[in-house]
C-alpha cells in the first residue's frame, strides 16, 4: 500500500464545471498522486451541456495540472475506482443537504465496496453558494455566469 500511487476519483456531472468543483480539485490534489475527474454517464439524466463539452471545459480548466485527469465512464463509480485502481473517492461538501446526500453515498459504497474511502472536503466559504444547477439557471435566462466558473473558461449566455 505505502509504494502504491494514492488516486482519488472525482465524481461528478459537471453540468457545468464550476469554480466550486474547480476548488475542491486543487485543494485535494496535493494529498493524492492522481486526481481523476470524472464525469458519471447516467442514461436517466438529463444534462445541459454534451458529454463532449463538458469534458472539454473540465480539460481546459486543468489543462496545466500533470496529476489531474479528466475521463467519463458509465456503472457504478466503485467499480470504476476498481478498474483504475483508485482508492479514494473524493466529493465536496457545501451545507447539510449535501451532508445528508453525501453520506448515503459514501457509506452505500463503502458497502459496496469496502476498500475505497470517501474523502470529503468542505466547501471554501465564499464559493459554498455555487451551484451547477443554478448557473444553468442564469444561463437559460441570459445572464452572466463568469464569476461561478473557472477563469480560464468561458459559456456563452
Ligand atoms: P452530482 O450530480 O454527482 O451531484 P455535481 O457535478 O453537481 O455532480 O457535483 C460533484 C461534486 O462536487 C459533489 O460532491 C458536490 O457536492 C460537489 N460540489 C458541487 N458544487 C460545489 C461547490 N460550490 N463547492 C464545493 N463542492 C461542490
Amino acid at each position: 500500500m505505502s509504494n502504491m500511487k494514492r488516486i482519488a476519483v472525482f465524481p461528478g456531472s459537471f453540468d457545468p464545471v464550476t469554480k466550486g468543483h474547480e476548488d475542491i480539485i486543487n485543494r485535494a490534489s496535493g494529498l493524492f498522486d492522481e486526481i481523476v475527474v470524472a464525469i458519471g454517464i447516467n442514461t436517466t439524466k438529463k444534462y445541459m451541456f454534451s458529454l463532449e463539452q463538458r469534458l472539454a471545459w473540465l480539460e481546459k480548466t486543468f489543462e496545466k495540472a500533470t496529476d489531474i485527469k479528466v475521463v467519463s465512464y458509465s456503472g457504478l463509480t466503485v467499480d470504476f475506482c476498481d478498474q483504475i485502481g483508485a482508492q479514494f473517492m473524493l466529493r465536496g461538501l457545501r451545507s447539510s443537504i449535501d451532508f445528508e446526500y453525501e453520506r448515503s453515498i459514501a457509506q452505500m459504497s463503502k458497502e459496496l465496496n469496502s476498500g475505497i474511502e470517501t474523502v470529503l472536503f468542505y466547501t471554501s466559504p465564499e464559493l459554498s453558494a455555487i451551484n451547477s444547477s443554478i448557473v444553468r439557471e442564469i444561463l437559460k435566462n441570459n445572464g452572466d455566469v463568469s464569476t461561478f466558473i473557472p477563469k480560464n473558461i468561458s459559456i456563452e449566455k
